[in-house]
């Protein structure tokens, strides 16, 4: 690993004055610079933040950086559950949020260009008033684009709509060194050599810092239904999930959930939308699908067919959710999971593997048997339909240190356990600080060889969020 400097009283003034106005430093910095949602992998101040505004203000200081071989950390809002933006080694961070801006529709080629802090939520909205859809969509809805694109988030709607990946066209970029370019095109296909958008997105900000983004939109479904569905236990709402794919029902989302996380995120946010108890059968976990379409007798159709395949696999009930106030509250139960476990959990770390679909149930049983092996309380909840599954290891009793070793311990079974179903480290949340052990392991040292040959290319001086993805102190 690279050896560092500070930044000095001297750098600092070059800092001001290549950014006036917008350095803070010192007594200045807020202690949430040190740290993202995970702060179990670790908190790290930096020296200086650059509350950036434009792309030349970001190159110029981190042209200084270069020059003086100073560690520079992109931040967006810091919703990252991979210690992703934490400045492990100190020196600069830039912060993207205040680059919050729509910049341009093109709706006659479907895109948007926006700067890279602009929050998901806006985004999604805006482009709604359009008539258009931005697909991916995390949980996280105050998480920024930038950060999204960085960590090639997924989210509900990646069953049908895919990743971020699939919605980039193209993207400005400062360099390690300083200097602006640009990848991608707002075109709809391209054999143009080596794909550098691609490199770049998921590369959780250790390639280059994305100042402007160009986003595919796609025309807004008009109309969606979700349904809640019942069952007696997890492994049977599990191997339901590729009988619903195979019949073709095309679902938007399909998460599933236990009747624990239920429970939690009700109580977290005071009010109750799923049964507990269906004709006097006890609920163990449930299934939140959603259809989507143009036509909503086409949808109804494809309802009344997902009803009988979901009551003939084992479901005790199938709610269909067409009260819009009902519908937000469903939903708004599932994207507050991670909040409600925060809110109740002294000590928590969590695991974003994903694995074939057909190896769903077989994971989770092996999760769950082995946090009871090793004294840890496990809540688990994930994207169904497409194999990603979040399992949160969870303590209120055990001192920290205790707590690290048995997580150590627990995810050296459950990430090999992982590799062995045909599965990877990291669906979504990325690999950050705190899973680049796990990631060696599962895709093998001449992977890893490749991976930090290209960082070397984009960043021969090390200095870009050092510590991550495939560096490590
Ligand atoms: C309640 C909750 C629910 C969540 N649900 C989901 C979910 O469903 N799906 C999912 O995928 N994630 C989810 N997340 C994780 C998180 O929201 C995502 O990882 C998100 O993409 C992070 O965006 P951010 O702006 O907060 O980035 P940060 O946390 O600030 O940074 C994340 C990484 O991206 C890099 N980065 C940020 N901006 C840039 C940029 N402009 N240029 C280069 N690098 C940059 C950083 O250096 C860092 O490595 C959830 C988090 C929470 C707290």
């Amino acid at each position: 690993m690279a050896e560092y400097n500070k930044v000095t009283p001297e750098i600092l003034e070059q800092l001001k004055a290549a950014a006036p106005g917008h350095i803070v430093y010192g007594e200045d910095l807020n202690p949430d610079y040190g740290r993202d949602e995970m702060p179990i992998y670790g908190e790290h101040m930096p020296e200086a933040v650059l509350q950036a505004t434009s792309a030349e203000e970001i190159s110029a200081v981190v042209k200084i950086c270069a020059a003086n071989k100073i560690p520079v950390t992109t931040r967006g809002a810091a919703t990252g559950l991979a210690g992703g933006c934490v400045p492990v080694y100190g020196g600069v961070v830039i912060e993207t949020i205040k680059m919050n801006h729509i910049l341009s529709y093109d709706l006659e080629n479907f895109s948007v260009t926006i700067e890279p802090g602009v929050l998901l939520k806006d985004l999604a909205e805006d482009a709604l008033t359009k008539g258009m859809m931005y697909p991916p969509d995390p949980g996280e809805k105050l998480a920024t684009v930038g950060g999204n694109v960085s960590t090639n988030a997924g989210g509900m709607r990646a069953v049908k709509y895919g990743t971020t990946r699939d919605y980039v066209l193209a993207m400005k970029v400062v360099l390690p060194s300083g200097e602006i370019t640009s990848f991608g095109a707002k075109v709809s296909k391209t054999s143009s050599g080596y794909s550098l958008l691609n490199l770049m997105i998921g590369s959780e900000g250790t390639l280059g810092i994305i100042v402007e983004l160009t986003l595919k939109l796609i025309p807004a479904p008009k109309n969606t239904l979700s349904l809640i569905v019942p069952f007696p236990d997890l492994e049977t709402a599990i191997s339901t999930v590729p009988k619903f794919k195979m019949a073709n029902m095309d679902p938007q989302a399909l998460e599933f959930m236990e009747r624990e996380i239920i429970l939690s995120s009700e109580r977290y946010a005071g009010r109750e939308v799923f049964p507990k108890t269906v004709d006097g059968v006890e609920v163990g976990a449930y299934l939140l699908i959603t259809l989507d379409g143009e036509d909503e007798e086409e949808i109804m159709g494809r309802v009344e067919k997902a009803a009988e395949l979901l009551l003939e696999a084992g479901a005790v009930d199938v709610m269909v959710i067409d009260n819009p106030q009902k519908l937000r509250d469903a939903w708004a139960t599932r994207s507050a999971f991670l909040e409600a476990i925060m809110e109740e959990t002294k000590l928590l770390d969590e695991c974003d593997v994903v694995v074939p679909i057909k190896e769903i149930a077989r994971f989770l049983t092996f999760a769950k048997k082995t946090g009871e092996e090793c004294g840890l309380e496990i809540k688990s909840f994930g994207h169904a339909g497409d194999g990603n599954l979040h399992i949160y290891q969870c303590s209120n009793d055990l001192d920290k240190a205790e707590f690290i070793r048995r997580v150590d311990t627990y995810f050296e079974k459950l990430y090999k356990e992982a590799t062995d179903c045909g599965g990877l480290v990291s669906g979504e949340h990325g690999i950050g600080r705190g899973k680049v052990k796990y990631l060696t392991e599962s895709v093998g040292e001449t992977n890893m060889e490749l991976m930090r040959g290209i960082k070397n290319v984009f960043d021969p001086n090390l200095i870009l969020n050092p510590g991550k993805v495939c560096y490590q102190s």
